[in-house]
């Protein structure tokens, strides 16, 4: 009979109570002992809740005190030795120090767990000699085992993805790195094993990538030693996020289960199988429930999907689980009592889905009609949403329709915008702006706080807004920036102050999902066809800009990034969703332009972070989302400026696409990438207006203007001077008052400087 299976379940808990025991342990506000009492407590409940589901497999040791790539890191003794570990188990104090940074010794990098908003930690192996400090899997299933009767499954990061995500050491010592730390893993799975263990997941996620010959090898010699120091115990090999690359190489491999995504990677995993066929002496792990997505599967589809694979894999061979961990969806429905109906019945959280995968188990055994109609009641559920008039606006998708067969482009192209706007505003040679936010302070919050609360009047608060903005446009010309922005005290985030202006979105009340540490988000779902609903920007900017006779910069955000940090609907393509979006803030760059804006920016943050896992799928996701861009801001006048920001990422590898978006000017983030980015500039010259961010916002100190002439001069080495602009890295949101004043004010000289230096090269 099959089996159901979860890969990792929430952390953060129904009200984020992880989050709030994780920040109260920090600030000295509970003691160790309590601490880890709360942390038992919630990681007990969640189990329970597994359990009382009917959950076959388990997961345990899925649970965290932060992230756990760096619990992987922690087991096997990879603590930088800026932190003075001692060996051993790991402290907390050092554990945190290694996340967060102590007094004396930076935080590790922090990067984006592949395609997700979840960030891992990355261990540092230069100079580790990793030991097992403590089996922590082994303990996490005897607390299972002990406190609820769980036989529990193990999760472990494999040994080739662990590998892989980490830094310090080069390609060539890769061998050596595995022959230090597989024997590790064999003593964690050997003592697993001697305690009764059945079955243990190790994730190896780097299987959806292109891998060479030699990490082929590479594979198929861990995962030989391992089952051959563990022959007894029943390792489920997990993948997911995509469809495998190297199929045939991987269900070779001596294991006893495979896990694929059959959501994520439904198609490439389906054509695997149906081409080569499954091994018969293994179990196959069917990712059919979505772990990415808040909606409610059809399980009737889900259920002939794995009648389907019945065909290849027999019955009792299959386990039915969910694509990925349940980590990067929220814990519940059950409080999203502001929603409709309608929507609320079309979701499933975490909770929910573990229902959905007992129902398709039950199901896949039995076809009783009491459980064919359970399953149809999905269909309803999402039949209904899909007939909702949210879904059906005809007019926008005809619109959207005509505009996918268009090729959407500038009335001019960019060297004659560029006179055109040269002539109009008569800017000086390196002309300064900045990102577009200033300091929110605490009193800025509170202002906000006091206007949702109702205690503030909409003409209170607005008030507020302009005082803000008087402020801040003397600030800026007093400081002698060229071109001003208004700061956007207005906005909490730049994705939900959007969605809640456009129609199409909805918010929930709970809908958290982690990203790093305690740092939780709640995205916007959209839910329904986007449309622009009336002026969303106009107003702040209109005011900002009759206060001073320098341009003000409008400011919006992009549609792949609302689209990429949101939850979207599943039943269209991104691609629409995107053109959608572009549509809609189309209509609010016009009615910029109307109100005599003529520098609008659109800022695409997350371009790159949407970008598909599999090689061969990128080009395409680029084309699109250049697309999407220029639908946003291509019916605009020639001496009409579009600017746009982006940051977080690497750029080097998709200038191209940039320079596609045919945006006038990009400001661009640098300082964490400067050399590559600069390098990619010497190999391709760029042809339109950029500003490379002289400065990271990130930290507070203050930079000096000889650094700041040193990063200009660098630049212009490779880039055109004629249209060259200097600018900070990124918003200002989260700087002080003081400290941004000093660095622009720098800023402003050193772009002086620099003026005075290359003036004879324009
Ligand atoms: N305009 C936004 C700001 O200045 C851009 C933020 C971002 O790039 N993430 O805050
Ligand atoms: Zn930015």
């Amino acid at each position: 009979m099959a089996k159901s299976s979860v890969l990792g379940y929430p952390r953060i808990g129904v009200d984020r109570e992880w989050k709030k025991a994780l920040e109260a342990f920090w600030a000295g506000k509970i003691e160790e002992t309590e601490f880890q009492a709360k942390l038992q407590e919630i990681r007990l409940t969640h189990l329970r809740k597994q359990q009382e589901k009917g959950i076959d497999f388990i997961p345990v040791n899925d649970f965290s005190y932060y992230d756990h790539i760096l619990d992987t890191a922690a087991m096997f003794g990879i603590i930088p030795k800026r932190f003075s570990y001692e060996g051993g188990p790991v402290p907390l104090s050092v554990y945190y120090g290694v996340a967060r940074g102590t007094k004396g010794a930076a935080a590790s990098e922090m990067t984006k767990w592949f395609n997700t908003n979840y960030h891992y930690i990355v261990p540092e192996l230069a100079d580790a000699s990793p030991v097992l400090t403590e089996n922590k899997p082994l303990t996490a299933y005897r607390e299972a085992k002990e406190k609820l009767g769980i036989e529990g499954k193990p999760v472990i990061v494999g040994p080739l993805t662990f590998l892989k995500l980490s830094k310090g050491y080069s390609a060539s010592e890769t061998d050596a790195w595995l022959e230090r730390l597989v024997p590790l893993y064999v003593q964690v799975l050997q003592e697993l094993a001697e305690e009764g263990v059945q079955w243990v997941q190790i994730d190896e996620p780097i299987l959806v990538t292109k891998l060479s010959q030699e990490d082929l090898q590479r594979l198929s010699s861990i995962y030989e030693t391992i089952t051959a120091a563990v022959p007894s115990l029943n390792i489920m090999l997990q993948t997911y996020f995509e469809s495998v690359e190297h199929y045939n190489d991987i269900v070779k491999l001596p294991v006893k289960g495979i896990g694929l995504d059959f959501v994520h990677g439904y198609t490439g995993n389906l054509i695997a199988i149906k081409a080569l066929g499954f091994p018969a002496d293994k179990v196959l792990g069917a990712g059919v429930i979505d772990g990415r997505g808040i909606w409610k599967a059809s399980l009737r589809e889900k259920l002939e999907l794995l009648n389907e694979l019945t065909e290849f894999v027999s019955a009792d061979r299959l386990i039915v689980q969910s694509s990925c961990s349940l980590l990067h969806v929220p814990v519940t429905t059950e409080r999203e009592t502001k929603l409709t109906t309608e929507l609320r019945n079309a979701l499933a959280f975490a909770d929910e889905k573990l229902g959905e995968l007992v129902l398709l188990t039950k199901a896949l055994a039995s076809d009783t009609e009491g459980i064919i109609d359970e399953l149809v009641k999905s269909d309803a559920a999402i039949q209904a949403l899909q007939q909702s008039e949210e879904r059906n606006r005809v007019n926008i998708q005809q619109a959207v329709a005509a505009l996918s067969t268009q090729q959407p482009e500038r009335s001019h192209p960019f060297a004659e915008r560029h006179q055109a706007q040269q002539a109009k505003w008569q800017l000086p040679i390196f002309p300064t702006t900045t990102i577009g936010s200033f300091p929110q302070s605490a009193e800025v919050r509170k202002a906000r706080q006091s206007w949702r609360k109702g205690e503030w009047n909409n003409e209170q608060y607005a008030q507020y807004i302009r005082d803000q903005i008087d402020t801040w446009i003397d600030l800026q010309e007093e400081i002698g920036l060229d071109v001003l922005v208004h700061g956007e005290f207005e906005r909490t985030d730049m994705v939900e102050f959007f969605g809640e202006k456009l129609a199409g979105f909805a918010f929930t009340q709970n809908g958290w999902v982690q990203s790093y540490g305690s740092r939780c988000v709640k995205p916007p779902v959209i839910f329904g066809d986007v449309a622009f609903k009336g002026e969303m920007t106009v107003e702040e900017t209109k005011y900002a800009q009759s206060k001073t006779s320098r341009p003000v910069k409008g400011m919006l955000t992009g549609p792949i990034t609302i689209m990429n940090w949101s939850f979207v609907r599943d039943d269209i393509p991104r691609e629409q969703i995107a053109y959608q979006l572009a549509y809609a803030l189309r209509q609010e760059v016009e009615a910029l332009e109307q109100a005599g804006i003529g520098m609008i920016q659109v800022d695409e943050p997350a371009v790159r972070e949407g970008l598909p896992l599999k090689e061969e799928e990128q080009a395409g996701y680029l084309a699109w989302a250049v697309k999407a861009f220029r639908i946003t801001t291509c019916t605009v006048q020639e001496t009409t400026q579009i600017h746009t920001h982006m940051c977080y990422c690497e750029f080097h590898d998709m200038i191209d696409s940039i320079e596609a978006m045919d945006a006038d000017v990009i400001s661009i983030e640098t300082s964490r990438s400067h050399g590559e980015l600069i390098h990619s500039f010497e190999l391709n010259t760029y042809k339109l207006g950029i500003g490379l961010g002289v400065y990271d916002i990130h930290s507070p100190r203050v930079p000096s203007v000889e650094e700041m002439t040193g990063m200009i001069d660098r630049a212009l080495r490779v880039l055109d001077a004629r249209l060259f602009w200097i600018n900070p890295d990124c918003g200002l949101k989260t700087r002080g008052l003081e400290e941004t004043v000093a660095s622009l004010r720098n800023m402003v000289e050193a772009t002086k400087i620099a003026r005075e230096n290359h003036a004879a090269t324009v």
